[in-house]
C-alpha cells in the first residue's frame, strides 16, 4: 500500500470526526436543549482533542513525508497531489499546538457560546467579559504556538484565508476605504430619500418559512441534499456534499431579514453541494477560503438577489403572500426599500456600500485585542467611538453593538476580514461573469438561475480547496484580489438609485 493511499484513509478518519463535530455544533446552534450545555461541551472537547492528535501524530508526518516524494512531479491540480498540499497546511497550523489548548478552546467556546447569548439577550456585557478575555487569551497562545513571519494576527487569519497576509488586507482596505467614505457622502448629499418602511410592515413568520424555503429553492438550493431550520445567528454548514445544512431567521416586522438571509446562506449552500462528490471524505471538501466561500453568499444575496431584475422577477410572488402589506407596493418600490443606503447598527443587515465599514471596525479592534492593547472593561466604549467614528452612529446599547456577533464567543478570531474580501472577490467574478454570459441579467429576470450555477460550479465549486485562494481568482479572472470591481459595481448601482450625476 502506497504512503499516499494511508494518508487518505488516516485523513478519511479526521474528516468523519469533523463531520461528527459539525454535526454536533448544528445541533446546539438549532434544536439543542439549554441544560445540555455543559454536556455537549465535553463532547466537542473530546472530538476537538482527538481530529487534533490524529493530524498532528507523528504517524501522519512521516506519511507526509513520504506521499511528497510519490506525487512529486504530478499534475499540480490533480486530487493527490492536492490532498498532500492541503494536509500538509493543516498539519504544519496544527503540529506545533499542544493538544490539551486545542481541547480547553473547544470546551471554553462551547460554554461561551450560551453565554453570549444570554449576554445579548440580557444587554449585560459585563457577564460575557470575562469570557472574551478567556477567549482572546486562548487564541493568542494559539497564535504563538502556530508562529508568524509578520503579525500575531496572520496566524489566526491564514486557517480562513490560506497565504493572506494582514498587512495585504490592510492594503486593500486602505484602497477600499477612501472610496466608499466618498460614496457615502455622495449618497447623503444626493438629496434622494429611499422610503423603507414597507420593508417593517408585518409579514406573519409562517408565510415567511414559506418564502425563504420557496427562493432558496429556485436559485438552486437543492433539498434533496440538504435542509433549511431556524438559527439566531443564520449560518451554513455541511457534513458531505450529500448533507448541506442552512439556516435563517425571523422577524415578524422585517421581511429582508430572513428573505435575504436565505438567499446568502443558499449561496453558501450551493457551494457545498457543487464539490464534487468524490471530495467526500476528503480534506478537498471544503471552499477555497472563507473569502471565496463568501464571495458565493453575497452574489447570490446582493448581485442576483437585491438587482431590479430578481425583485421583478420574484416581487409578483412575494405579493400574493403578503398581500395585505405589498398589495400597494410596486416591484420598483421594493427594489429601492432593499437598496436603501444608511449607516446602521447591525452588520448582517448593512445595506452594500456601508457593509465594509462595519468590517474594517471589527478587523482594527480584532487586531488591538490580540496585541494586548485592549482593556476589555472599555471595549464597549472603544466600539462605539469606532462606530461612531466610521459611521456616524452610537449604538444605544450593547445588544446591538460589541454583542451583535457570534464569532468572538466561538473563538473565531482573524475571520471577519473575510467578509470584505468576499465582496471583492464576488465583484471580481462578477464582472469575468457578465463578460462571457451577457444575458445573465436577462436570465435573472427570466428566473433562469442555472447558467450562473453551472458556471460558479465549473469555475469555482469544483476546485473545493484545491487550489489556494490567491491561485484561483488568478485562475479565473487572471488578477489578484482587488478592490476596483467592487468600487465600480457600487458606484454604478447606487449612482443610479441615488441620481449621483458621474458616479
Ligand atoms: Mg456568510
Amino acid at each position: 500500500m502506497s504512503a499516499l493511499s494511508k494518508l487518505k484513509e488516516r485523513t478519511a478518519e479526521v474528516s468523519r470526526l469533523n463531520e461528527a463535530a459539525a454535526v454536533l455544533s448544528w445541533d446546539q446552534q438549532t434544536y439543542m436543549p439549554p441544560a445540555a450545555t455543559a454536556a455537549r461541551a465535553e463532547q466537542v472537547a473530546t472530538l476537538s482533542r482527538l481530529i487534533h492528535e490524529r493530524i498532528t501524530a507523528d504517524e501522519t508526518g512521516t506519511l507526509l513525508e513520504k506521499a511528497a516524494q510519490e506525487t512529486a512531479g504530478s499534475d499540480y491540480e490533480g486530487d493527490d497531489a492536492a490532498i498532500v498540499r492541503v494536509v500538509k497546511r493543516e498539519y504544519d497550523r496544527r503540529v506545533k499546538v499542544p493538544a490539551e489548548l486545542i481541547a480547553e478552546e473547544a470546551k471554553t467556546t462551547s460554554l461561551a457560546h450560551e453565554e453570549w447569548v444570554r449576554a445579548r439577550k440580557n444587554d449585560d456585557y459585563k457577564a460575557f467579559q470575562p469570557w472574551l478575555e478567556k477567549i482572546f487569551d486562548i487564541e493568542r497562545r494559539i497564535a504563538e504556538h502556530r508562529g508568524y513571519d509578520e503579525q500575531m494576527y496572520d496566524a489566526l487569519l491564514d486557517p480562513y484565508e490560506p497565504g493572506m497576509k494582514t498587512s495585504a488586507v490592510e492594503r486593500i482596505f486602505e484602497g477600499l476605504r477612501p472610496a466608499l467614505v466618498e460614496l457615502i457622502k455622495a449618497i447623503r448629499e444626493s438629496g434622494v430619500e429611499v422610503d423603507a418602511s414597507l420593508l417593517k410592515r408585518k409579514y406573519p413568520v409562517e408565510r415567511q418559512v414559506e418564502v425563504t424555503n420557496d427562493v432558496a429553492g429556485r436559485i438552486g438550493f437543492d433539498f434533496s441534499r440538504g435542509r433549511q431550520d431556524r438559527a439566531p445567528h443564520p449560518f451554513c454548514t455541511s457534513f458531505a456534499t450529500t448533507d448541506v445544512r442552512i439556516t435563517t431567521r425571523f422577524d415578524e416586522n422585517f421581511l429582508p431579514g430572513s428573505v435575504f438571509a436565505s438567499m446568502h446562506e443558499a449561496g453558501h449552500g450551493m457551494y457545498e453541494q457543487g464539490i464534487p462528490e468524490s471530495f467526500n471524505g476528503t480534506m478537498l471538501r471544503e471552499g477555497a477560503s472563507l473569502g471565496f466561500h463568501e464571495s458565493q453568499s453575497r452574489m447570490w444575496e446582493n448581485w442576483v438577489g437585491r438587482s431590479r431584475e430578481f425583485i421583478e422577477y420574484y416581487f409578483p410572488f412575494l405579493q400574493e403572500k403578503f398581500p395585505e402589506s405589498l398589495g400597494d407596493v410596486t416591484a420598483e418600490q421594493f427594489y429601492l426599500a432593499a437598496n436603501k443606503v444608511q449607516p446602521s447598527l447591525i452588520r448582517v443587515e448593512a445595506d452594500e456600500v456601508t457593509y465594509n465599514l462595519h468590517i474594517m471596525l471589527r478587523f482594527e479592534l480584532e487586531k488591538e485585542m490580540m496585541a494586548g492593547r485592549v482593556n476589555f472593561s472599555h471595549l464597549p466604549d472603544l466600539w462605539n467611538s469606532k462606530m461612531e467614528e466610521y459611521l456616524g452612529i452610537t449604538p444605544p446599547n450593547d445588544a446591538d453593538g460589541v454583542l451583535q456577533d457570534v464569532h468572538w464567543s466561538a473563538g473565531i478570531i482573524g475571520y471577519f476580514p473575510t467578509y470584505a474580501l468576499g465582496n471583492l472577490i464576488a465583484a471580481q467574478l462578477w464582472e469575468k461573469i457578465c463578460g462571457e454570459m451577457p444575458d445573465t441579467y436577462g436570465r435573472i429576470r427570466r428566473g433562469e438561475f442555472t447558467p450562473l450555477l453551472d458556471w460558479l460550479r465549473k469555475n469555482v465549486h469544483s476546485y473545493g480547496c484545491k487550489l489556494l485562494p490567491s491561485e484561483l481568482i488568478q485562475k479565473i479572472t487572471g488578477q489578484q484580489i482587488d478592490s476596483e470591481p467592487y468600487i465600480r459595481y457600487l458606484r454604478s448601482k447606487f449612482g443610479e438609485i441615488y441620481k449621483l450625476n458621474g458616479a
